[in-house]
């Protein structure tokens, strides 16, 4: 079966199955259970929910493993943290990549005793860092500079060192990209973009290769209790079946729009894995199926950053990224990153091509 048509069953009953397609959500904190609780597939709501086991089949699809659903990226990533790391281990983060999960490693992580060691995405420069690491926390394409690694080359290296390897695969999804198949040991995800993309969720999660470390994932979160709602669990699923007709269409117009950037003089530099120009384009050419929905770029200075942004009409002025409407944002507004002031992180979304490709010019034309 083509992979489209698995993602769009992905969780659901086989279409020989009798009664609606969609199973309906379950709502509960407690089940009736009587006697021995081990007798029974669900007793309590924090322990574990019918809808979650759909989306974590669905997102097991995705993966290609096995996966445990999250109420954020970041319970995720505190989750994955959470059970690979303990005092005295070392964990080598990218330089370049979510700035939070960055900021809980060098604060959380080091009142706990695990040191957090730093090193660049691009031309993987990780490698260098593995000696005496327990963990590695690769993100290619990084948020928001679009560095792009290695993610076989590192995984093997990492091996050979006995080193754990977690990718966290938010820019990409599972449908663009998947690290578990090129080597990795963990996936890690904020759901609340792309791969939900209707910027009406806040979700994550962690697909591990193997059964047993997916077991050490839900006790963590039954203890630790950072579980998804019902609600959103069931809205999650339903968007995923779109998940290969929305990137589509975003990765096409990223496309486009980074052309139309790169060609222009106004612009100091484009950041997009899809161009040749990207330090990395053959590498991500090699591990992606398409280059994903977000362009980045520099226009130099905070004011022509905001003149920019100013004169959209059709993208929204709008953090985070992935979703079904475009948004573009001056990065540097929140700080944390190593960016310039003017740099811009823009995400394609699914509205006409031609509506987006004018706004970049209104844009463009407003420098
Ligand atoms: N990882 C990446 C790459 C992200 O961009 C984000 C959020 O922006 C996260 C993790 C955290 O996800 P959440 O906001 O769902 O907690």
């Amino acid at each position: 079966m083509h992979r489209d048509t698995q993602i769009l069953e992905a969780g659901y009953p086989r279409p020989s199955t009798p009664g609606a397609f969609v199973p309906p959500v379950q709502f509960a904190s407690t089940f009736t259970a009587p006697g021995d609780p081990a007798e029974h597939a669900y007793t309590y709501g924090r322990v574990h929910n019918p809808t979650w086991v759909a989306w974590e089949a669905a997102l097991g699809v995705l993966d290609g493993g096995e996966a445990v659903a999250f109420a954020s990226g970041m319970a995720a990533t505190a989750a994955l943290f959470g059970v690979t790391l303990k005092p005295g281990d070392v964990v080598v983060m990218p330089d370049d990549s979510y700035y939070l999960a960055r900021v809980v490693a060098s604060t959380w992580l080091a009142t706990i005793g695990v040191t957090a060691r730093f090193a660049p995405t691009a031309h993987d420069g990780q490698r260098e860092a593995l000696d005496g690491a327990t963990l590695l926390w690769i993100e290619t394409p990084s948020n928001p500079r679009l560095d792009v690694c290695d993610i076989e080359r590192l995984a093997r290296a990492a091996h050979e060192r006995g080193v754990l390897v977690a990718v966290d695969n938010t820019t990409a999804t599972g449908y663009l990209q998947q690290p578990l198949a090129l080597g990795a040991d963990y996936v890690v995800a904020s759901d609340t973009k792309a791969l939900t993309g209707h910027s009406d969720l806040v979700l994550g999660h962690v697909t591990a290769a193997t059964a047993e470390r997916a077991a050490a994932l839900r006790t963590w979160r039954t203890q630790q209790g950072a579980i998804p709602g019902p609600m959103e669990t069931w809205l999650a699923h339903r968007s995923v079946a779109t998940l290969p007709l929305r990137l589509s269409r975003q990765c096409a117009s990223a496309m486009e729009i980074a052309w139309l950037l790169s060609t222009s003089d106004a612009v100091d530099a484009v950041l997009y894995p899809g161009l040749r120009s990207h330090p990395a384009h053959a590498i991500a050419a090699r591990q992606m199926r398409a280059f994903g929905p977000i362009v980045s770029f520099d226009l130099g200075t905070r004011a022509r950053a905001e003149a920019f942004l100013g004169a959209l009409t059709v993208v929204r002025e709008a953090t985070s990224f992935g979703g079904i409407h475009s948004t573009a944002e001056r990065r540097a507004r929140w700080g944390g990153d190593a960016i310039g002031e003017g740099f811009i992180r823009f995400s394609a979304g699914c509205e006409s091509v031609e509506d987006l490709l004018a706004d970049v010019q209104r844009g463009l034309r407003a420098l």
